[in-house]
């Protein structure tokens, strides 16, 4: 089974490539800033409390995010494995994906990081603002909450992996093909 974290700011391209690597590998896509938009768009409770973190660009309580993540995983029984995208976004959120790891006999096979500098990605999370209909994408003040919410407390989270020698960083600038390219070579290793 390959488990793949695919680590990155907003706006560097996770969902993008997320889509690239299940095609190619026959994964299961667990991103849960989708399954936060799901839940928001069917109105369930779920939603209705994720929504007020979301819409000011701040992170949903670890709680709340590691039950949503563990009934994914419990409800997906025949995959070749999944990846992980926005997730987990705290060192208490990886941790938990170790414990719910091993309480499904499974496990990570690594991370990829995809590297963009800070002001190539607030261009690009402006642009995706005019199309994707997302709030968060559409504030200058939202856009610097999630940066630095990231720098702040998801950051860490890379330095978690490192230690465990699970960590591979990738320049996220160029094109998708290339970028691509480089994280095949990267998962054709585990
Ligand atoms: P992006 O990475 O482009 O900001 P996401 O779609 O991954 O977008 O997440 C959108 C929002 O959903 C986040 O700003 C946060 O409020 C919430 N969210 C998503 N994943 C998590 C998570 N693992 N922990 C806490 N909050 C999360």
């Amino acid at each position: 089974m390959l488990n793949i974290v695919l680590f990155g700011p907003p706006g560097a391209g996770k969902g993008t490539q997320s889509e690239n690597i299940i095609s190619k590998y026959n994964l299961t896509h667990l991103s849960t800033g989708d399954l936060f938009r799901k839940h928001l768009g069917e109105g369930t409770e779920l939603g209705k409390l994720a929504r007020k973190y979301m819409d000011e660009g701040r992170l949903v309580p670890d709680e709340v995010v590691i039950s949503m993540v563990d009934d994914k995983i419990a409800n997906t029984p025949e995959t070749n494995g999944f990846i992980f995208d926005g997730f987990p976004r705290t060192v208490a959120q990886a941790e938990a994906l170790d414990r719910l790891m091993e309480k499904n006999n499974i496990k990570i096979s690594g991370m990829i990081a995809l590297d963009v500098a800070e002001d190539i990605l607030k261009e690009r999370i402006r642009e995706r603002g005019k199309t994707s209909g997302r709030t968060d994408d559409q504030d200058e003040s939202k856009i610097e909450t999630r940066i630095r919410v990231y720098l702040d407390e998801t950051l860490p989270v890379a330095e978690y992996y490192e230690k465990q020698g699970k960590f591979t960083k990738i320049n996220g600038v160029g094109t998708i093909e290339g970028i691509f390219a480089d994280i095949t070579k990267v998962i054709d290793q585990y």
